[in-house]
C-alpha cells in the first residue's frame, strides 16, 4: 500500500463496520468533514491537515505501529489481541462491547475453574489465554476467525468466548452467557514514531483538543430557566451541579433567568429540584463543543 506523504496527519478508521459511522460522526463534530468517500482508501478533510485512511479494523493496530497511519480508531479488544506497539491516547466512549464466555444451554458452568479441561473456541486467543492464565485454568484455546458461535454445535469446541452485545446470536445458537472476561470501547491510538514529527504533533494536539471538547460537551447540557428572584440563593445552594450560573435580569422585576452548564447524568434530579423551587420555562440544550 502506498500513501502519499503530504505532511498531513494520517488517521486510520474502520472501512465498513460497527466503528465507521461513530468515528466519522466524532470527526465531523471536530470539524473534520469526510464526505462521499465511497470506495476510496484515502480521503482528505477540507480545512484540516488530515487524511482519513479506510482500513479493515484488524489491520489498523499494525499500520499505526509501523507509522503507515499516524493515528487510528480501534476497539480495545482488537488492540489488545494484536499486541501492537502503539500509544493509547484517548477513550472515545463508543463501540462499547464485552468479550464473554458462552456455554451450550445444557452445560452447567458456574465458576471459572469449571472451564478446566474444556475446549474454548474464540477469535481472541491471546486475550482468552491471558484470562485462563490469570485464573489458573487449564483449557485448550481453538482459534476461529468468524462465526465462533457455531463451534459447539459442530463439535469442534465445548464452549466459546466471543463479543456479545444483545445475546441474540447466542440464543439462536442455543448458547447462554457466562463470565465477561474483557470490556472494550473504541480508543484513539498513535504511532510511536509520531512524536518525532513536530508538525504532525502540532496537528495532533489541535485534533486532541477538539476531541476532548466534543467529549466534554457530550457529558454536559446547557440549562436555561426562569426563577423568582427570592428563590435564587436557596436554589443555587441546593444544587451543587449548577456550576457558576449566569444570572440575567428579566423584564418582570420579580424574576431572573438562569443559564448554566450541568452534567448530563444529573439532569432529572436537577430539574425536579428546580421545579420545586418555582422554576419555569426550563430549556435543556445540547452543547456541540466546550472549549476550555
Ligand atoms: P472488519 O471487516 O473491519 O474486519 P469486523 O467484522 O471485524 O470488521 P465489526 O463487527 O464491525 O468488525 O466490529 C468492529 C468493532 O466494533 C469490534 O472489534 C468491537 O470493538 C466493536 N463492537 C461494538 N459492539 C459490537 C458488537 N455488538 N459485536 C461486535 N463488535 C462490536
Ligand atoms: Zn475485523
Amino acid at each position: 500500500m502506498t500513501i502519499q506523504n503530504n505532511g498531513n496527519l494520517k488517521i486510520a478508521i474502520q472501512k465498513k463496520g460497527r466503528l465507521t459511522e461513530k468515528s466519522l460522526e466524532l470527526f465531523n463534530l471536530c470539524g473534520l468533514r469526510v464526505e462521499n468517500y465511497g470506495d476510496r482508501l484515502v480521503v482528505a478533510t477540507p480545512g484540516f491537515p488530515a487524511d482519513i485512511l479506510f482500513l479493515r479494523d484488524d489491520d489498523i493496530p499494525e499500520y499505526v505501529q509501523d507509522g503507515v497511519a499516524d493515528l487510528g480508531v480501534i476497539g480495545e479488544n482488537v488492540l489488545v489481541e494484536k499486541e501492537a506497539q502503539v500509544v493509547e491516547l484517548e477513550n472515545l466512549g463508543f463501540g462499547g462491547c464485552q468479550l464473554m464466555m458462552a456455554y451450550p444451554e445444557y452445560m452447567d458452568i458456574q465458576l471459572p475453574q469449571e472451564l478446566n479441561g474444556k475446549r474454548i473456541a474464540t477469535s481472541y486467543p491471546r486475550i482468552v489465554k491471558k484470562y485462563l492464565q490469570d485464573n489458573n485454568i487449564q483449557a485448550k484455546v481453538i482459534e476461529i476467525s468468524g462465526s465462533v458461535e457455531i463451534a459447539p454445535a459442530l463439535g469442534i469446541a465445548d464452549v466459546i468466548c466471543d463479543i456479545v452485545s444483545t445475546g441474540n446470536t447466542l440464543m439462536v445458537n442455543k448458547l447462554k452467557k457466562g463470565q465477561v472476561i474483557f470490556k472494550s470501547q473504541a480508543v484513539l491510538i498513535a504511532s510511536p514514531e509520531l512524536e518525532k514529527d513536530l508538525r504532525k504533533t502540532e496537528i495532533l494536539n489541535d485534533f486532541l483538543r477538539r476531541i476532548r471538547s466534543v467529549q466534554a460537551a457530550r457529558s454536559s447540557k446547557y440549562l436555561m430557566l426562569n426563577l423568582p428572584k427570592t428563590a435564587v440563593d436557596r436554589t443555587i445552594g441546593l444544587i451543587p451541579a449548577l456550576r457558576s450560573p449566569t444570572i440575567v435580569p428579566l423584564a418582570d422585576d420579580e424574576m431572573v433567568a438562569i443559564h448554566a452548564v450541568i452534567p448530563s447524568d444529573y439532569i432529572w434530579e436537577i430539574v425536579d429540584k428546580l421545579k420545586r423551587e418555582g422554576a419555569s420555562g426550563i430549556l435543556l440544550l445540547p452543547i456541540e463543543n466546550m472549549i476550555p
